[in-house]
């Protein structure tokens, strides 16, 4: 494709615009690709938890559960609804950003306030864990939907938190450098490997599926970030290493 647009957009136009449609249809069919791919994975991960709330529900409505069973059985059925729930939520929030989020307007966001918002939000959690919840830094105004930016910082919170080790700690840093605001989210947790590092981006891919199952996470929080920040046109920087800690930085343009 790009030697034929090298060789022959001058000489004949018919050309570069039969090589625009082929980029155009590649495009499309691409999208459409992942589209389906992204129905085939709701249903697979909408069906998982209600097979097993189904499980559970008919065992105790056909009276075959123990009477010391019926009250765990509940407690798993609680789980499994407050899971489809985080998901439901979660395909709400990205197919808002896929449209393009424009429905609410940009107001300016004071992002240490933010940063506090989410700490108070998931202190009980983090010390639940013996995990120190850090904000340091100087305050950094962005122009952005506060909604969708404390989903953001929240979301990246929160995988710090799960993915992190006993007695470890999660600093949020904000501030500007270069005339940029940023936002950092750093963790002393488990990391992520070099070959995983651009896919944990991707809806649904988790590094280890039954440890995400244990956190309750939806595996889009990430996508969230990701989908979040180009709405910004906000840069997002990952920087891990295995065993050490992950460190992910939004960085958004000039004021
Ligand atoms: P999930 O709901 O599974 O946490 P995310 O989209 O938020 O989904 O993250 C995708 C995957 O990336 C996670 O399942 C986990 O394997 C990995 N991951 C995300 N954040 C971190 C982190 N701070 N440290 C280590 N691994 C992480």
């Amino acid at each position: 494709i790009y030697e034929l647009t090298a060789s022959s957009v001058e000489e004949n136009s018919a050309w570069h615009a039969a090589v625009l449609l082929i980029v155009d249809i590649t495009e499309r069919e691409r999208a459409e690709q992942q589209r389906q791919e992204f129905t085939a994975n709701v249903s697979h991960e909408l069906k998982t938890p209600l097979t097993s709330i189904m499980g559970y529900a008919e065992i105790i409505a056909g009276g075959i559960a123990k009477p010391e069973d019926v009250a765990p059985f509940a407690g798993k059925i609680r789980t499994e609804a407050q899971r489809l729930l985080a998901l439901i939520e979660d395909i709400i929030h990205l197919s808002r950003l896929d449209e393009g989020g424009e429905t609410v307007a940009f107001e300016p966001v004071e992002m240490s306030a933010l940063c506090d918002t989410v700490r108070d939000r998931l202190q009980s959690k983090a010390a639940g864990k013996g995990i120190a919840l850090r904000i340091e830094g100087e305050p950094a105004a962005v122009s952005g939907q506060r909604r969708t930016l404390e989903q953001m910082i929240f979301n990246l919170t929160d995988n710090a938190i799960n993915y992190n080790k006993p007695q470890g700690s999660v600093t949020l840093t904000t501030g500007t450098e270069s005339g940029r605001p940023f936002v950092q989210v750093s963790d002393t947790g488990i990391g992520i490997a070099p070959a995983d590092q651009q896919r944990v981006f991707e809806r649904f891919y988790r590094v280890d599926k039954s440890h995400s199952k244990m956190t309750g996470g939806t595996g889009l929080g990430l996508s969230i970030v990701k989908h979040g920040a180009a709405l910004h046109h906000a840069e997002v920087e990952l920087k891990s290493a295995l065993g050490e800690g992950t460190c992910i930085t939004l960085r958004f343009s000039k004021e």
